[in-house]
Protein backbone atom coordinates (compact mmCIF):
# COMPACT_ATOMS: atom_id res chain seq x y z
CA UNK A 1 0.00 0.00 0.00
CA UNK A 2 1.23 3.27 -1.03
CA UNK A 3 0.50 7.16 0.78
CA UNK A 4 -0.41 9.32 -2.10
CA UNK A 5 -0.94 13.55 -1.45
CA UNK A 6 -3.40 15.00 -4.26
CA UNK A 7 -2.80 19.15 -4.49
CA UNK A 8 -5.48 20.69 -6.76
CA UNK A 9 -6.61 24.23 -6.84
CA UNK A 10 -10.20 25.13 -6.17
CA UNK A 11 -12.02 24.93 -9.70
CA UNK A 12 -14.11 22.30 -11.28
CA UNK A 13 -12.19 21.73 -14.67
CA UNK A 14 -9.07 20.57 -12.62
CA UNK A 15 -10.50 18.52 -10.16
CA UNK A 16 -12.96 16.29 -12.27
CA UNK A 17 -10.54 14.57 -14.01
CA UNK A 18 -8.57 13.62 -11.07
CA UNK A 19 -11.59 12.04 -9.30
CA UNK A 20 -11.68 8.81 -10.66
CA UNK A 21 -7.64 8.29 -10.79
CA UNK A 22 -8.00 8.74 -6.68
CA UNK A 23 -11.20 6.22 -6.78
CA UNK A 24 -8.73 3.58 -9.01
CA UNK A 25 -6.14 4.18 -6.63
CA UNK A 26 -8.38 3.65 -3.24
CA UNK A 27 -9.71 0.62 -4.81
CA UNK A 28 -6.27 -0.78 -5.30
CA UNK A 29 -5.71 -0.56 -1.91
CA UNK A 30 -3.69 2.37 -1.47
CA UNK A 31 -4.03 5.79 0.88
CA UNK A 32 -4.85 9.14 -1.10
CA UNK A 33 -4.92 12.24 0.86
CA UNK A 34 -6.43 15.10 -0.86
CA UNK A 35 -5.77 19.16 -0.25
CA UNK A 36 -8.63 20.82 -1.53
CA UNK A 37 -11.17 22.66 -1.07
CA UNK A 38 -15.31 22.65 0.59
CA UNK A 39 -17.03 22.67 -2.82
CA UNK A 40 -14.90 19.14 -3.82
CA UNK A 41 -14.97 17.66 -0.47
CA UNK A 42 -18.35 15.66 -1.02
CA UNK A 43 -17.32 14.00 -4.26
CA UNK A 44 -13.31 13.50 -3.54
CA UNK A 45 -14.61 11.41 -0.31
CA UNK A 46 -17.16 9.78 -2.35
CA UNK A 47 -14.05 8.49 -4.45
CA UNK A 48 -12.15 7.18 -1.08
CA UNK A 49 -9.91 10.30 -0.14
CA UNK A 50 -9.19 11.70 2.76
CA UNK A 51 -9.58 15.54 1.96
CA UNK A 52 -7.74 18.54 3.86
CA UNK A 53 -9.46 21.62 3.59
CA UNK A 54 -7.95 24.34 2.63
CA UNK A 55 -10.01 27.15 2.37
CA UNK A 56 -8.81 29.29 5.47
CA UNK A 57 -5.63 29.32 3.60
CA UNK A 58 -6.37 31.09 0.68
CA UNK A 59 -6.00 34.73 0.40
CA UNK A 60 -8.52 37.06 0.21
CA UNK A 61 -10.28 37.08 -3.52
CA UNK A 62 -9.52 40.44 -5.06
CA UNK A 63 -12.97 42.28 -6.01
CA UNK A 64 -12.50 41.36 -9.71
CA UNK A 65 -11.68 37.78 -9.34
CA UNK A 66 -14.41 37.22 -12.26
CA UNK A 67 -12.18 39.10 -14.57
CA UNK A 68 -8.64 38.11 -13.33
CA UNK A 69 -9.26 34.48 -13.77
CA UNK A 70 -7.10 32.77 -16.87
CA UNK A 71 -6.62 36.56 -17.81
CA UNK A 72 -3.73 37.92 -15.50
CA UNK A 73 -1.59 35.40 -14.80
CA UNK A 74 0.60 37.58 -12.45
CA UNK A 75 -2.50 38.03 -9.79
CA UNK A 76 -2.86 34.45 -9.91
CA UNK A 77 1.01 33.83 -9.22
CA UNK A 78 0.80 36.42 -6.57
CA UNK A 79 -1.93 34.56 -4.97
CA UNK A 80 -0.20 30.97 -5.63
CA UNK A 81 2.88 32.22 -4.00
CA UNK A 82 0.83 33.60 -0.87
CA UNK A 83 -1.01 30.24 -0.70
CA UNK A 84 2.12 28.18 -0.53
CA UNK A 85 3.69 30.35 2.38
CA UNK A 86 0.46 30.18 4.36
CA UNK A 87 -0.21 26.94 3.79
CA UNK A 88 3.79 25.63 4.75
CA UNK A 89 3.81 25.27 8.23
CA UNK A 90 0.52 23.33 8.35
CA UNK A 91 1.46 21.15 5.16
CA UNK A 92 5.39 20.73 5.53
CA UNK A 93 4.72 18.87 9.10
CA UNK A 94 1.59 16.77 7.77
CA UNK A 95 3.11 15.80 4.34
CA UNK A 96 5.93 14.30 6.75
CA UNK A 97 4.13 12.85 9.23
CA UNK A 98 1.92 10.41 6.67
CA UNK A 99 5.24 9.88 5.15
CA UNK A 100 4.00 10.79 1.66
CA UNK A 101 5.34 8.55 -0.91
CA UNK A 102 4.52 10.48 -3.90
CA UNK A 103 2.71 14.18 -4.39
CA UNK A 104 0.01 14.86 -7.80
CA UNK A 105 -0.02 18.25 -8.04
CA UNK A 106 -2.24 20.08 -10.30
CA UNK A 107 0.15 21.99 -13.44
CA UNK A 108 -1.39 25.38 -12.08
CA UNK A 109 -1.48 24.34 -8.12
CA UNK A 110 2.19 25.84 -7.56
CA UNK A 111 1.94 25.09 -4.12
CA UNK A 112 1.76 21.24 -4.21
CA UNK A 113 5.18 21.36 -6.73
CA UNK A 114 6.47 23.68 -4.46
CA UNK A 115 6.44 21.52 -1.62
CA UNK A 116 7.51 18.63 -3.02
CA UNK A 117 10.62 20.70 -4.81
CA UNK A 118 11.47 21.80 -0.92
CA UNK A 119 10.34 18.64 0.63
CA UNK A 120 12.56 16.14 -2.11
CA UNK A 121 8.91 14.12 -2.76
CA UNK A 122 8.89 12.30 -5.90
CA UNK A 123 6.22 14.89 -7.86
CA UNK A 124 4.32 14.00 -10.60
CA UNK A 125 2.49 17.00 -12.68
CA UNK A 126 -1.81 16.56 -13.18
CA UNK A 127 -2.21 18.65 -16.35
CA UNK A 128 -6.27 19.24 -17.14
CA UNK A 129 -5.52 21.46 -19.89
CA UNK A 130 -2.95 20.57 -22.99
CA UNK A 131 0.63 20.09 -21.98
CA UNK A 132 2.21 23.88 -22.00
CA UNK A 133 5.68 24.59 -22.78
CA UNK A 134 7.55 27.41 -25.13
CA UNK A 135 6.20 25.49 -28.17
CA UNK A 136 2.05 25.56 -27.61
CA UNK A 137 2.53 29.00 -25.73
CA UNK A 138 2.63 30.44 -28.98
CA UNK A 139 -1.30 28.75 -30.08
CA UNK A 140 -2.23 30.91 -26.74
CA UNK A 141 -2.51 34.47 -28.74
CA UNK A 142 -3.15 36.16 -25.79
CA UNK A 143 -5.28 39.72 -25.69
CA UNK A 144 -3.41 42.65 -25.36
CA UNK A 145 -5.28 43.52 -21.74
CA UNK A 146 -3.88 40.15 -20.73
CA UNK A 147 -0.17 41.14 -22.31
CA UNK A 148 -0.36 44.33 -20.41
CA UNK A 149 -1.20 42.70 -17.29
CA UNK A 150 1.46 40.47 -17.20
CA UNK A 151 3.68 42.88 -18.05
CA UNK A 152 2.72 45.39 -15.62
CA UNK A 153 3.05 42.53 -13.19
CA UNK A 154 6.22 41.35 -13.48
CA UNK A 155 8.36 43.17 -10.93
CA UNK A 156 5.80 41.81 -8.35
CA UNK A 157 5.61 38.23 -9.52
CA UNK A 158 9.41 38.42 -9.05
CA UNK A 159 9.26 40.09 -5.29
CA UNK A 160 7.22 36.96 -4.98
CA UNK A 161 9.45 34.63 -6.18
CA UNK A 162 12.30 36.00 -3.99
CA UNK A 163 10.59 35.24 -1.39
CA UNK A 164 9.93 31.59 -2.55
CA UNK A 165 13.32 31.54 -1.85
CA UNK A 166 13.67 32.75 0.93
CA UNK A 167 11.94 30.22 2.49
CA UNK A 168 13.90 27.61 0.83
CA UNK A 169 11.74 26.79 -2.36
CA UNK A 170 14.22 26.04 -4.97
CA UNK A 171 12.08 28.24 -7.62
CA UNK A 172 14.58 29.29 -10.88
CA UNK A 173 12.71 31.69 -12.91
CA UNK A 174 8.86 32.07 -13.62
CA UNK A 175 8.51 29.98 -16.73
CA UNK A 176 10.25 27.18 -14.28
CA UNK A 177 7.23 27.56 -12.01
CA UNK A 178 4.14 27.46 -14.92
CA UNK A 179 5.73 25.25 -17.89
CA UNK A 180 5.45 22.08 -18.00
CA UNK A 181 9.13 20.58 -18.79
CA UNK A 182 10.50 17.59 -20.07
CA UNK A 183 12.05 16.23 -17.18
CA UNK A 184 9.04 15.80 -14.80
CA UNK A 185 6.17 13.14 -14.70
CA UNK A 186 3.49 14.33 -16.44
CA UNK A 187 -0.29 13.06 -16.61
CA UNK A 188 -1.97 14.59 -19.27
CA UNK A 189 -5.95 14.11 -19.34
CA UNK A 190 -6.00 14.22 -23.38
CA UNK A 191 -4.65 12.19 -26.12
CA UNK A 192 -1.58 12.31 -28.12
CA UNK A 193 -3.40 12.91 -31.13
CA UNK A 194 -5.51 15.82 -29.77
CA UNK A 195 -2.89 17.52 -27.84
CA UNK A 196 -1.20 19.98 -30.34
CA UNK A 197 2.55 19.87 -30.88
CA UNK A 198 2.58 16.85 -29.19
CA UNK A 199 6.16 15.70 -30.33
CA UNK A 200 7.45 18.39 -28.34
CA UNK A 201 6.88 16.56 -25.07
CA UNK A 202 9.09 14.00 -23.86
CA UNK A 203 8.46 10.26 -23.04
CA UNK A 204 8.16 11.49 -19.73
CA UNK A 205 4.62 12.85 -21.02
CA UNK A 206 1.46 10.08 -20.77
CA UNK A 207 -1.35 11.40 -22.30
CA UNK A 208 -3.96 9.31 -20.75
CA UNK A 209 -7.19 10.42 -22.11
CA UNK A 210 -10.33 11.41 -20.02
CA UNK A 211 -10.83 10.33 -17.14
CA UNK A 212 -14.40 10.49 -16.76
CA UNK A 213 -17.42 8.06 -14.65
CA UNK A 214 -19.32 5.84 -16.15
CA UNK A 215 -21.60 7.33 -18.71
CA UNK A 216 -25.42 6.64 -19.28
CA UNK A 217 -26.17 4.73 -23.05
CA UNK A 218 -28.07 7.35 -25.39
CA UNK A 219 -31.80 6.68 -25.64
CA UNK A 220 -33.46 7.08 -28.97
CA UNK A 221 -35.50 11.15 -28.86
CA UNK A 222 -37.80 12.69 -30.97
CA UNK A 223 -36.33 15.77 -31.52
CA UNK A 224 -32.49 16.66 -31.07
CA UNK A 225 -31.00 18.02 -28.27
CA UNK A 226 -29.16 21.34 -27.95
CA UNK A 227 -26.75 22.13 -24.55
CA UNK A 228 -25.22 25.17 -23.24
CA UNK A 229 -23.13 25.99 -21.36
CA UNK A 230 -19.44 28.07 -20.11
CA UNK A 231 -18.87 26.31 -17.55
CA UNK A 232 -17.79 27.20 -14.10
CA UNK A 233 -15.71 30.09 -14.01
CA UNK A 234 -17.05 32.51 -15.81
CA UNK A 235 -20.71 32.44 -16.54
CA UNK A 236 -21.49 35.13 -18.87
CA UNK A 237 -23.86 37.32 -18.89
CA UNK A 238 -27.70 36.92 -18.76
CA UNK A 239 -28.04 38.85 -22.32
CA UNK A 240 -26.35 35.70 -23.64
CA UNK A 241 -28.42 33.16 -22.47
CA UNK A 242 -31.32 35.39 -23.35
CA UNK A 243 -29.94 35.68 -27.06
CA UNK A 244 -30.19 31.35 -26.90
CA UNK A 245 -33.66 31.48 -26.04
CA UNK A 246 -34.87 33.55 -28.64
CA UNK A 247 -32.42 31.84 -31.11
CA UNK A 248 -32.98 28.27 -30.25
CA UNK A 249 -36.57 29.08 -28.64
CA UNK A 250 -38.52 28.93 -32.42
CA UNK A 251 -36.19 25.91 -33.34
CA UNK A 252 -37.54 22.00 -33.41
CA UNK A 253 -35.01 21.01 -30.76
CA UNK A 254 -34.58 20.56 -26.85
CA UNK A 255 -32.78 23.17 -25.20
CA UNK A 256 -30.96 22.41 -22.32
CA UNK A 257 -28.72 25.95 -20.47
CA UNK A 258 -26.60 25.32 -17.68
CA UNK A 259 -26.16 29.36 -16.62
CA UNK A 260 -23.95 29.48 -13.59
CA UNK A 261 -26.16 31.54 -11.24
CA UNK A 262 -29.52 31.79 -9.34
CA UNK A 263 -29.90 35.47 -11.09
CA UNK A 264 -28.85 34.50 -14.60
CA UNK A 265 -31.95 32.02 -14.42
CA UNK A 266 -34.43 34.51 -12.81
CA UNK A 267 -33.08 37.09 -15.43
CA UNK A 268 -34.25 34.41 -17.97
CA UNK A 269 -38.06 34.35 -17.04
CA UNK A 270 -40.58 32.38 -18.03
CA UNK A 271 -39.34 29.58 -20.79
CA UNK A 272 -41.03 27.60 -23.63
CA UNK A 273 -41.60 23.88 -22.90
CA UNK A 274 -38.44 22.80 -24.53
CA UNK A 275 -36.02 24.82 -23.13
CA UNK A 276 -34.65 24.42 -19.63
CA UNK A 277 -31.95 26.73 -17.39
CA UNK A 278 -30.76 25.43 -14.18
CA UNK A 279 -27.43 26.67 -12.36
CA UNK A 280 -25.63 23.58 -13.07
CA UNK A 281 -26.68 20.27 -14.86
CA UNK A 282 -25.41 16.91 -14.58
CA UNK A 283 -23.26 17.71 -17.49
CA UNK A 284 -21.91 13.95 -18.51
CA UNK A 285 -26.13 12.59 -18.38
CA UNK A 286 -26.67 15.72 -20.58
CA UNK A 287 -23.87 15.61 -23.52
CA UNK A 288 -24.85 11.66 -23.56
CA UNK A 289 -28.28 12.62 -24.77
CA UNK A 290 -26.75 15.88 -27.27
CA UNK A 291 -26.55 16.74 -30.48
CA UNK A 292 -25.03 19.25 -30.54
CA UNK A 293 -23.10 21.45 -27.43
CA UNK A 294 -22.56 25.19 -27.69
CA UNK A 295 -19.69 25.48 -25.33
CA UNK A 296 -16.71 27.75 -24.05
CA UNK A 297 -14.36 25.27 -25.08
CA UNK A 298 -13.03 24.62 -21.24
CA UNK A 299 -11.17 21.79 -21.31
CA UNK A 300 -12.82 19.41 -19.80
CA UNK A 301 -16.43 20.82 -21.25
CA UNK A 302 -14.23 20.05 -24.72
CA UNK A 303 -13.33 16.46 -23.97
CA UNK A 304 -16.42 15.05 -22.76
CA UNK A 305 -18.11 16.49 -25.66
CA UNK A 306 -15.54 14.78 -27.65
CA UNK A 307 -15.94 11.85 -25.78
CA UNK A 308 -19.57 11.18 -25.72
CA UNK A 309 -19.14 12.15 -29.70
CA UNK A 310 -20.84 15.31 -29.59
CA UNK A 311 -20.09 18.19 -32.13
CA UNK A 312 -20.01 21.71 -31.19
CA UNK A 313 -20.26 25.28 -31.55
CA UNK A 314 -16.95 26.69 -29.96
CA UNK A 315 -17.40 30.02 -28.70
CA UNK A 316 -14.15 30.49 -26.27
CA UNK A 317 -14.06 33.26 -23.34
CA UNK A 318 -10.24 33.17 -22.47
CA UNK A 319 -7.13 32.77 -24.51
CA UNK A 320 -6.69 28.96 -23.41
CA UNK A 321 -10.06 28.08 -24.35
CA UNK A 322 -9.17 30.28 -27.85
CA UNK A 323 -6.23 27.41 -27.86
CA UNK A 324 -8.66 24.50 -27.01
CA UNK A 325 -11.24 25.76 -29.98
CA UNK A 326 -8.83 26.26 -32.50
CA UNK A 327 -7.78 22.55 -32.01
CA UNK A 328 -11.11 21.48 -32.18
CA UNK A 329 -11.71 23.79 -35.56
CA UNK A 330 -8.51 22.11 -36.66
CA UNK A 331 -9.68 19.01 -36.85
CA UNK A 332 -13.19 19.33 -37.92
CA UNK A 333 -15.16 18.71 -34.56
CA UNK A 334 -17.12 22.40 -34.43
CA UNK A 335 -17.85 25.67 -35.53
CA UNK A 336 -16.95 28.49 -34.38
CA UNK A 337 -19.75 30.95 -33.08
CA UNK A 338 -19.10 34.38 -35.11
CA UNK A 339 -21.13 36.66 -32.53
CA UNK A 340 -24.00 36.07 -30.56
CA UNK A 341 -26.38 36.98 -33.51
CA UNK A 342 -24.80 33.77 -35.29
CA UNK A 343 -26.04 30.95 -32.61
CA UNK A 344 -29.37 29.52 -34.62
CA UNK A 345 -27.37 29.34 -38.13
CA UNK A 346 -24.21 27.52 -36.58
CA UNK A 347 -26.61 25.08 -34.23
CA UNK A 348 -28.04 24.48 -37.77
CA UNK A 349 -24.89 24.03 -39.64
CA UNK A 350 -23.52 21.50 -37.58
CA UNK A 351 -26.84 19.75 -36.70
CA UNK A 352 -27.12 19.23 -40.23
CA UNK A 353 -23.54 18.76 -41.61
CA UNK A 354 -22.32 15.02 -40.62
CA UNK A 355 -18.55 15.42 -41.04
CA UNK A 356 -18.51 17.33 -37.37
CA UNK A 357 -20.30 14.39 -35.57
CA UNK A 358 -17.92 11.81 -37.73
CA UNK A 359 -14.80 13.61 -36.89
CA UNK A 360 -15.84 14.29 -33.59
CA UNK A 361 -16.23 10.50 -33.16
CA UNK A 362 -12.92 9.20 -34.09
CA UNK A 363 -11.27 11.16 -32.23
CA UNK A 364 -13.23 9.98 -29.49
CA UNK A 365 -12.21 6.79 -30.54
CA UNK A 366 -8.44 8.08 -29.28
CA UNK A 367 -9.55 9.31 -26.47
CA UNK A 368 -10.98 5.76 -25.66
CA UNK A 369 -8.06 3.68 -26.26
CA UNK A 370 -5.36 6.36 -24.49
CA UNK A 371 -5.95 4.03 -21.51
CA UNK A 372 -7.83 6.35 -18.21
CA UNK A 373 -7.32 6.82 -14.98
CA UNK A 374 -5.91 3.35 -14.60
CA UNK A 375 -3.27 4.43 -16.87
CA UNK A 376 -2.83 7.72 -14.90
CA UNK A 377 -2.77 5.64 -11.56
CA UNK A 378 -0.26 3.07 -12.97
CA UNK A 379 2.31 5.95 -14.02
CA UNK A 380 1.80 7.51 -10.26
CA UNK A 381 2.99 4.32 -8.68
CA UNK A 382 5.77 4.12 -11.03
CA UNK A 383 7.02 7.13 -9.90
CA UNK A 384 7.37 6.12 -5.92
CA UNK A 385 9.14 2.14 -6.94
N1 LIG B 1 -19.93 20.99 -15.27
C1 LIG B 1 -21.01 20.32 -14.74
N2 LIG B 1 -22.23 20.90 -14.80
C2 LIG B 1 -22.44 22.12 -15.36
C3 LIG B 1 -21.33 22.80 -15.91
C4 LIG B 1 -20.10 22.20 -15.86
O1 LIG B 1 -20.90 19.19 -14.25
O2 LIG B 1 -23.59 22.58 -15.36
C5 LIG B 1 -18.61 20.35 -15.20
C6 LIG B 1 -18.18 19.85 -16.57
O3 LIG B 1 -18.68 18.54 -16.78
C7 LIG B 1 -16.65 19.94 -16.49
C8 LIG B 1 -16.42 21.10 -15.53
O4 LIG B 1 -17.62 21.29 -14.81
O5 LIG B 1 -16.11 18.75 -15.96
C9 LIG B 1 -16.05 22.38 -16.26
O6 LIG B 1 -14.72 22.33 -16.64
P1 LIG B 1 -14.17 23.08 -17.94
O7 LIG B 1 -12.71 22.79 -18.02
O8 LIG B 1 -14.97 22.72 -19.11
O9 LIG B 1 -14.45 24.60 -17.70
P2 LIG B 1 -14.23 25.62 -16.47
O10 LIG B 1 -15.46 25.53 -15.65
O11 LIG B 1 -12.99 25.18 -15.74
O12 LIG B 1 -14.10 26.93 -17.19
Amino acid sequence: MSRIVFFCIPAWGHTNPTVEVVRTLVRQGHQVRYYSFAPFREKLEDAGAEVVLCDGFLPPPPKDLDKKVGKDFSALVEMAADTTLALEDKVSRELTEFRTEVIVSDSVCFWGKLFAWKLGIPYVCSTTTFAFNQHTARLMKPKLGEMLRTILGGARVERKLALLREHGYPVGTLTDLIQNDNDTDTIVYTSREFQPMAETFSERYTFVGPSLPEIPAREEKERPLVYVSLGTVVWGKPAFYRRCVEALGGMDVDVVLSVGTEENVTALGLLPAHVQAAVRVDQLAVLAQADVFLTHCGMNSASESIWCGVPTVLYPQQSEEGAVADRMEELGLGLRLKDESHIREAITTVLTEPSYRERTCAVSETFRTAGGAQRAAEKILDCIR
